[in-house]
């Protein structure tokens, strides 16, 4: 199992980045946690209230820092509007009036189906000042995953824009009772509230609502990777967990310009898209475009980005661009670079090395734990391939579920699942109507991520698969993102997903599907090497029998591999729910 992990150099860290970093000693910084003073970092509000939107902004603008940048928002058309903590702090007061007079009160939910525009951020902060439930949807779904999605969460106001509503709202809207307001923020359509009159009507002071910590802040939808999406609730405790992984994982730091490429609706965008900067008081680029290697490079050098956080299927993208649209751009400010979402293949570590003088940080978390959990830090050295150690406050172990018996695999580098000691602030408080659900995911004192996973004899976890896509070929156990991550080392390769295919005598056989980078054409010839590069890197068993050529491969709209619709698609079973799948050539 163990071949393609733990073969590459460890990327160390030098003394004088350990001790520039929040956190300059892991082990000590481990031992000694405690949530309870992580908590202290916050302000807090009378009567032990705790409210995400005081933490993110309004402390901040108590404590003199008004005038500073909040977020900078770059228009497609790259224009830059810039936000003061000042000014973020009274537009978000007038949408939480705006909400309050138009009969929204504590609990409600407040549904947003917007871009990546200045709105969205305005919504979802003056929503949790007003004590409403916020949940993001992204933008680009269909009529019928955004019905579900509000039907699930039982939506009672919702932002979003004339031509997103008249496309992809009006026709469900009769489906949905409890959606009582519609505000759009660019004028009118029917059955609507222009938002921005109602804005410049309403006071620029509001009194924060009394949440209290274990109050319902967030509903977020998983990506629907494995399956049909799951409403996750998290509440206003949550931002101690975003504050402080935030600061450690991230290293985040006030005055930081940060840029976190994730779509807010999808719990990264939120999380680390919306609250952890905030809360640790950085300024925030927010994007308005798609991905464009040029424009990226652009931004992170213009901007001067300081921390950056994005996920493996964009730096996959920028190293199929090449080096080539790199070169006019330079990155004196970057400091941090993290990846969450999928596995990030060694070569992606390493390439980053390369190309930026700095690993990419691959850490790992779920829409289920609000925050990060397991992560590579500026001050530990990193082993490409790997997704690093536990945040410190964090109890991971690598355990086997057999009926109510739990045990911890002890023994480094075996195979078993992924499982978390509860107990976090940003641990989901439930899965909307699906307790039975929600109750399968503890046993024997453990939450069950449904990862594979494994541990080395340094505490590192290594990412093995989902426990669906694990495959079982000839009696040897394997997890798709070696196999991946092995076939990301051919030069050809631009990206990879590997499946297990039901087969008589072997049980399954390992079958990959590649996209190439350009310039490469397929060809029996390049099948043939990358056949041979795999068994030589993976040996006979573990490597893939049989490759197919394909030139996208399907993936959510949050930029994970759905290898379960490969799989589907393969032996002609129905599809599932692809409610977030982008558009792939089939
Ligand atoms: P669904 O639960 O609906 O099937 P999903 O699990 O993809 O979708 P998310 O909560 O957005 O929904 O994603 C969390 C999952 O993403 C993790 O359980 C894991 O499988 C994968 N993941 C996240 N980060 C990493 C990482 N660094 N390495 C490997 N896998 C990761
Ligand atoms: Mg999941």
């Amino acid at each position: 199992m163990s071949k393609a992990f733990g073969s590459k150099e460890v990327i160390r860290k030098t003394a004088e980045v350990r001790d520039a970093s929040n956190m300059r000693d892991y082990q000590q910084s481990y031992d000694s946690f405690s949530w309870q003073e992580a908590e202290t970092l916050l302000a807090g509000l009378p009567g032990g209230h705790l409210n995400i939107a005081h933490e993110a902004i309004d402390r901040h603008v108590i404590a003199g820092h008004a005038e500073q940048i909040a977020l900078r928002w770059i228009a497609k058309s790259g224009e830059r509007t810039d936000f003061t903590y000042g000014e973020l702090s009274r537009l978000t007061n007038r949408f939480a009036n705006v909400l309050r007079s138009n009969g929204l009160t504590k609990g409600d939910r407040v549904y947003a189906l917007l871009g990546r525009v200045p709105e969205l951020y305005i919504a979802a902060l003056g929503s949790l000042k007003a004590g409403c439930v916020f949940c993001p949807l992204f933008s680009a779904f269909g009529p019928e995953p955004i019905k579900a999605r509000m039907e699930i969460g039982t939506a009672n106001a919702l932002v979003t824009s004339t031509r997103l509503y008249s496309r992809k709202v009006a026709g469900i809207r009769p489906a949905l009772p409890a959606l009582k307001t519609v505000f759009t923020i660019d004028g009118d359509a029917p059955d609507t509230l222009a938002l921005q009159p109602l804005m410049n009507v309403a006071s620029d002071q509001f009194k924060m609502a009394k949440t209290d910590p274990e109050e319902t802040a967030l509903l977020h939808f998983t990506s629907g990777t494995t399956g049909k999406p799951k409403g996750v609730v998290h509440v206003h405790q949550a931002v101690v967990a975003h504050t402080e992984t935030g600061r450690i994982a991230l290293d985040l730091r006030a005055g930081d310009i940060y840029w976190c490429t994730a779509d807010p609706g999808w719990v990264t965008g939120t999380s680390y898209g919306i609250i952890a900067p905030f809360t640790n008081r950085c300024t925030m680029i927010v994007d308005e475009a798609e991905f464009d290697a040029a424009r990226w490079y652009d931004i992170l050098s213009s901007e001067g980005v300081n921390v950056w956080y994005t996920a493996p299927t964009a730096i996959r993208m920028l190293m199929k661009a090449g080096t080539k649209v790199m070169e006019p751009y330079h990155f004196p400010a970057l400091r941090f670079m993290a990846s969450v979402g999928e596995p990030l293949n060694p070569e992606a570590v390493i390439w980053g090395q390369n190309a930026f003088g700095k690993p990419f940080h691959d850490n790992w978390w779920q829409t289920e734990t609000g925050g990060i959990m397991i992560a590579n830090y500026a001050a530990v050295d990193v082993k490409p391939g790997s997704m690093g150690k536990p945040l410190p406050g964090i109890t991971a172990g690598i355990v086997e579920v057999e009926g109510d018996a739990v045990t911890e695999l002890t023994t480094p580098m075996t195979i078993g699942e992924l499982a978390l000691r509860p107990g976090w602030p940003s641990m989901m408080r439930g899965y909307l109507n699906e307790q039975a659900r929600y109750d399968k995911c503890f046993k024997g004192g453990w939450y069950l991520s449904g990862d594979l996973a494994m541990r080395d004899a340094d505490g590192y976890f290594w990412f093995v698969g989902r426990a669906d896509d694990l495959i079982k070929s000839a009696g040897h156990l394997i997890g798709p993102f070696e196999v991946e991550s092995a076939l990301m080392e051919h030069d050809a390769v631009a990206e990879v997903a590997v499946i297990g295919l039901p087969d008589e005598t072997a049980g399954e056989l390992v079958k990959a599907y590649v996209a190439l980078k350009p310039g490469h054409i397929a060809s029996e010839d390049l099948r043939l090497d990358l056949l041979g590069h795999a068994r030589k890197r993976l040996g006979p068993a573990v490597a893939p029998k049989i490759i197919a050529f394909r030139q996208n491969l399907p993936k959510t709209r949050s930029g994970k591999i759905m290898r379960r619709l490969l799989k589907a698609r393969e032996l002609g079973l129905p599809a599932g729910d692809i409610s977030t799948l982008e558009s792939d050539e089939t």
